[in-house]
């Protein structure tokens, strides 16, 4: 059957005037959020004192300003001498074979150093996963298979772990960093009632970044294009605190429009809200009131600020204890110079991507060791009944 071409062009035209609709309401929207932010900059504590009483109100996830909202911090120069480690990993998830119940977690990860002494430790380590307690997590009615996002949150904490043993092994080197792939927030661990497999993986988790704190090795997460909308979410209720003031009535700013401009704001990504940060410069740093950071140690919650690098704004995740004036030059000068060296994009990182990823060839010759060593025991019956009954206990 050939395609309808004009009833298609009549609703590709409707959707193209939905969004120059929706392009023209969010036109004033970033100025707006720019006053807003500038007015409240003005009035911190006050800010401060009001955020906090709607985090006991549980409205998340919003930001709550440590600094002034418009502060703007210069990156130091890159030192001369300093080193960085950075970790990464991937995995064969147990689906992709379809043949036993197993998956392979692959962590690599990267030690760099610069200055007089110029050293480099880059490599990798897979793990094959198979036992119950590793690829089962319990559920309400009984064992589950773990979900690919539960695969990869032990991927995320075995990150974590080989970072801190990295570090460690590296902790003598001047001016070391650490430095992790994405968040450092584990908001898929939380929630109000987390499953003892989270609360475990959580606990390892947490040993880790407690690992690098007692050596005192400063650590960081690097968000590449992050779309987070937390301090977007805070202009948000700081404007709807102004607009209505529980009176049901719009302010003068959104009277007129079908949408409240204050509403609108939630919608921004955090990036676009600091046009006055200039490349080599980062935002004053913001807390986050994630209810899954009251099981981190004090010292280890998270705080987070945005970078400019030349080819985007990064967020930088990074423990309360390393917004000491020492520790948080050490990391934004670390993290952009090697932003610098990689292009935009920590180099660090970068190869340590590079060791953990597995390539075609590597899927394929894990596909085949497992062929070969099920044939080789003559298991595959064996195996298929004892998935056969799991799968029956899961239902
Ligand atoms: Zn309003």
């Amino acid at each position: 059957m050939s395609l309808d071409v004009a009833a298609t062009a009549a609703q590709v035209s409707t959707m193209a005037q939905q969004l120059a609709a929706h392009a023209a309401r969010m036109k004033p929207v970033p100025d707006f959020a720019r006053a807003l932010l500038a007015q409240w900059h003005a009035s911190h504590a006050e800010a401060v004192a009001y955020l906090e009483g709607q985090e006991q109100a549980g409205v998340w996830p919003f930001a709550i300003p440590i600094e002034p909202m418009l502060t703007v911090r210069r990156v130091p120069a890159e030192p001369v001498a300093y080193a960085v480690v950075a970790a990464d990993g991937s995995q064969i998830d147990v689906d992709s074979h379809g043949l036993v119940h197993c998956c392979l977690v692959n962590v690599g990860w990267a030690a760099i150093a610069y200055g007089d002494r110029p050293d480099a430790w880059l490599a990798n380590e897979p793990a094959v996963l198979h036992e119950d307690r590793e690829l089962f997590v319990e559920a309400d009615d009984g064992m589950r298979e773990a979900s690919e996002s539960q695969l990869s949150m032990l991927r995320t904490v075995a990150e974590m772990e080989r970072l801190a043993l990295v570090a460690e092994a590296w902790r003598d080197r001047p001016g070391l960093v650490a430095i992790a792939d994405g968040n450092l927030v584990r908001w898929e661990l939380g929630g109000k009632k987390p499953s003892a497999s989270s609360a475990a993986l959580l606990h390892r988790y947490l040993g880790a970044l407690a690992q690098l704190r007692a050596a005192r090795i400063p650590v960081c997460g690097y968000i590449s294009r992050p779309n987070a909308r937390d301090v977007a979410n805070t202009a948000a209720l700081l404007a709807v605190r102004d607009c209505d003031r529980g009176k049901r009535a719009v302010c003068d700013r959104c009277a007129g429009r079908g949408d409240r401009l204050c509403e609108s704001l939630r919608v921004l990504p955090d990036r676009d809200l600091f046009p006055h940060v200039r490349v080599g410069e980062c935002t004053g740093l913001f807390r986050t009131p994630a209810t899954v950071l009251q099981h981190y140690a004090p010292d280890d919650r998270i705080v987070f600020c945005y970078l400019r690098t030349a080819e985007e704004m990064a967020r930088i995740e990074l423990p309360a204890w390393c917004t000491g004036k020492q520790e948080l030059n050490a990391i934004l000068s670390a993290v952009y110079g090697q932003c610098l060296r990689g292009h935009g994009y920590p180099v660090a990182l970068m190869e340590a991507h590079e060791q953990a990823v597995i390539h075609t060839g590597g899927r394929e010759a894990f596909r085949q060791l497992v062929l070969a060593a099920l044939n080789e025991n003559q298991l595959e019956a064996a195996i298929s009944s004892k998935r056969l009954s799991k799968d029956q206990r899961a239902v």
